[in-house]
């Protein structure tokens, strides 16, 4: 093969157009492939030298060297625009603004009865007690007659009840169901908290609800006295409410528990002058006393040997002292913009 200027000259033109068209730098390669490869036109017009006669030869051989110096500028001046190209096309699409602020995550807020749960949970945890659970389809042996609430009872027309079916199934009326169950599975010393929600055919008001929420208590163990029924309460209502608060015990009287007592605390609000929001200073906490003999008995228990106290509080009642919420039937409506105040 013999080459002239003229080819030469024709492969710059194809050269230079070619490298200009090349549109992305995988096409470009292709073109350097084609021009300055093993195989390339250039390469073949610089091999085809050997071939001119002597005295045009190193014209030629000059000519081709400053072609090949030629098209390696061009290559590498496109190979730049085209990769300035990639990267202001990647940078269109896929930039990351480091300065964006996303709009911040809501997040939910905790019931106040799940709070006040978790608080009353970890004060008793620190006495020692478990959590014990129940269902709350009961029947009428463990809601009523183990606790000595038999039929006719007038205790049965102050917990009007929840029939499920004819069977004797109701929705409980109470957590006190929790102790026989409780003691009738275990063996003394017992120390639990029962917490869940009770069921009643009330009507509703700003302090009563068909369904709301108690926490039982109870402990079984030899030599239990009404004085450590007193200092438990006296721990739980100032671990809540706070160390200011004054304890009022009074008596009381329930079928389950003998002798049976009512606590309160002193109102947070009048300081215990009487307002309001409390009865002359006052707000009732809970119910309790020492486990009936006739109870522990029903639970398997023996009294001769142990003995036992037992209390129950409304755990809305208690949230509802502890955050001045005024309307029970808040808890229950799910109001957003009342449940982030908590
Ligand atoms: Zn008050």
């Amino acid at each position: 093969m013999s080459v002239n200027v003229g080819d030469l000259d024709a492969i710059a033109v194809d050269a230079r157009q070619r490298i200009g068209a090349a549109s992305d730098e995988a096409a470009l390669e292709q073109v350097r492939v084609e021009l300055l490869g093993k195989k390339g036109a250039l390469t073949g017009a610089l091999r085809g030298l050997g071939s001119l006669p002597a005295d045009q030869r190193a014209a030629a051989g000059a000519r081709a060297n400053a072609l090949k110096g030629e098209i390696e500028t061009m290559l590498a001046s496109r190979a730049r625009e085209l990769q300035a190209a990639r990267l202001q096309t990647l940078g269109d699409q896929e930039w990351i603004d480091m300065t964006f602020v996303p709009s911040p995550v809501r997040r939910g807020h905790l019931h106040p009865l799940t709070l006040i749960l978790r608080e009353v949970k970890a004060i008793f945890s620190r006495l020692g007690y478990e959590v014990a659970l129940g269902p709350q389809v009961e029947d009428e042996f463990h809601n009523f007659e183990a606790l000595n609430i038999p039929q006719e009872h007038p205790a049965r027309d102050t917990m009007d009840s929840f029939y499920v079916d004819a069977d004797h199934l109701l929705l409980r009326t109470h957590t006190s169901p929790v102790q026989i169950r409780y003691m009738l599975s275990h063996e003394p010393p017992i120390r639990i908290i029962a917490p869940g929600a009770v069921y009643r055919r009330d009507a509703t008001d700003p302090s009563h609800a068909s369904q709301f929420y108690q926490v039982e208590g109870l402990v079984v163990d030899r030599d239990i006295r009404l004085s450590d029924l007193k200092g438990t309460i006296e721990y739980f209502a100032r671990s809540l409410f706070g160390p200011d608060r004054r304890i009022r015990i009074v008596g009381d009287h329930f079928p389950f528990t003998e002798p049976s007592i009512a606590a309160a605390v002193s109102c947070g609000i009048c300081g215990g002058a009487g307002c309001r929001s409390c009865k002359g200073g006052w707000l009732e906490i809970l119910g309790a006393g020492m486990v009936h003999p006739q109870v522990l008995r029903n639970g398997g228990v023996d009294p001769d040997h142990y003995s036992g106290f037992a209390f129950g509080a409304g755990l809305d009642r208690l949230a509802m002292l502890k955050y001045n919420v005024t309307d029970l039937r808040l808890f229950l409506e799910n109001d957003v913009r009342f449940l982030k105040q908590f």
